[in-house]
């Protein structure tokens, strides 16, 4: 079990044990209880409350995210009694596939729909001997990044955990049929073979961390071996820097870290990605030195969209240089994906190329992403699902750019956490 190794249960273990039990209780009025909102230790602590053994969770663990099977009536190595029992008081809900496209360059994006009609997306991307899932965590985002199409479109709500694992089940039995379509055997490994997910980037719609209470759980289950069984250092969370958030996740769960990073400066970043003003820069490499503090291994990947004659100069080249000198850094240069209005050029290739040279010779391992799937919108930042905003943001959008924005005072939902918060090494 991929689980962190803790004598005494985190706050998020223990959350989601919490939650299993309010999941328990409620099943005795009239909401069912959703067996793909719980992680193993959640599902074992649902089972006990039904009188099962942690053995239960386990197999049903397994052929909800192992054999794919979502009807509890065919987990025939669970009693007839139990699966009665289960039937009665639990779903296996997934969200459902509106839309199925495949890109010239093999790189898919689903849209799903949610219960309520909300919309997200979802996208595969396969490269020589891996293939990444970018898997969304909220309908729309809140946190306004100006380059953002996701955050243009506004903010509805959080996803579940079975939402926000629905994606990874789906993607996995969508790509199994398009291979098995291929005449591929399931299985099958040879080179380009298969359309398998070995990684999986939260860097789909919405900012991951501000839905802490889903995420970990979805995380959890994506590195159990009963579950997806993906490598730690396969799955990363992707943030645009929310500071105490990081510091939790830092705590509760070993997996990689993206920063979405963006400019050098504050004053910069203060304006593209504006949750910058609420944790400045010096605050953000604080807490990215506390996650990789005491493991070697760790490193921080630095998101940078390279805006034209925004952030893309020399000087802010040597700028960034200076700001990652002497930490594990990569840094991801991303071409900007245009989306219509955004009032951003994506930077010319001898710009990147320049910027990035400056990186090198400073000695910061840099990569330079090519765009994937543009023909269908794939790429980051176009996501932007079909979102009912209820933060009013596009209509707000009318203003213009640059002016004086008002400091976001998002905070993520922690509304149910039946336990208070772990002390946070250096969160005021
Ligand atoms: N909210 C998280 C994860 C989702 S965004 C975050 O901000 O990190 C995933 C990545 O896409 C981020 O690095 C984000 O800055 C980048 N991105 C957003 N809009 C983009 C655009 N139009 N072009 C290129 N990258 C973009
Ligand atoms: Fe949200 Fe990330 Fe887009 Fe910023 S870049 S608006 S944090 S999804």
């Amino acid at each position: 079990m991929n689980l962190p190794a803790e004598t005494s249960p985190s706050d998020a273990h223990l959350a989601s044990l919490r939650s299993a039990e309010r999941a328990a209780g409620a099943t005795a009025g009239t909401t069912k209880t959703n067996l793909l909102d719980l992680d193993r230790d959640a599902l074992v602590a649902f089972m006990g409350s039904l009188g099962e053994k942690p053995f239960r969770a386990r197999q049903i663990l397994k052929w909800l995210h192992q054999r794919r099977v979502l009807d509890v009536d065919a987990m025939t190595d669970v009693s007839a009694k139990t699966r009665a029992r289960l039937a009665e008081i639990t779903t296996t809900d997934l969200p459902t596939v509106r839309l199925d496209q495949r890109s010239r360059d093999g790189t898919a994006k689903w849209l799903f729909e949610l219960h309520d009609g909300n919309r997200i997306e979802t996208v595969y991307i396969p490269e020589s001997g891996r293939g990444t899932l970018c898997v969304s965590s909220q309908v729309g985002c809140a946190l306004d990044c100006s380059f953002c199409s996701t955050g243009r479109q506004g903010f509805n709500r959080n996803l579940s955990v079975a939402e926000i694992i629905g994606q990874v089940w789906l993607a996995t039995r969508l790509l199994g049929e398009a291979d098995a379509a291929a005449g591929v055997a399931p299985g099958d490994r040879s080179a380009g073979a298969s359309s398998r997910i070995t990684n999986v980037v939260m860097m789909g719609m919405g900012e991951p961390l501000a839905n802490y209470r889903a995420l970990i759980p979805a995380l959890r289950l994506m590195l159990d071996d009963l579950g997806y069984g993906l490598s730690k250092r396969r799955v990363t969370v992707s943030t645009s820097g929310m500071v105490p958030w990081m510091d939790r996740l830092t705590n509760d769960i070993d997996v990689s870290l993206a920063v979405s990073l963006h400019a050098p400066t504050d004053d910069l970043r203060d304006e593209l990605v504006p949750i910058n003003r609420k944790y400045p820069i010096r605050e953000l490499m604080a807490a990215c030195q506390r996650y990789v503090d005491g493991d070697r291994k760790k490193h921080v990947m630095f998101e940078y969209v390279m805006l034209d004659g925004v952030n893309d100069s020399p000087a802010e080249a040597r700028a960034l240089a200076k700001l990652l000198r002497d930490f594990p850094a990569k840094v991801n240069l991303i071409p900007f994906n245009p989306f219509p209005q955004s009032g951003y050029r994506r930077s010319s290739r001898g710009r990147l190329e320049r910027f990035a040279g400056v990186l090198e010779s400073a000695g910061i391992l840099t990569l330079k992403r090519t765009t994937r799937g543009d023909d269908i919108d794939a790429a980051c930042g176009q996501l932007a699902g079909a979102i009912e905003d209820r933060s009013r943001r596009a209509e707000k959008f009318a203003e213009p750019r640059f002016g004086t924005r008002p400091v976001i005072a998002i905070q993520p939902d922690t509304r149910e956490r039946p336990v208070p918060a772990p002390a946070i090494r250096g969160v005021r």
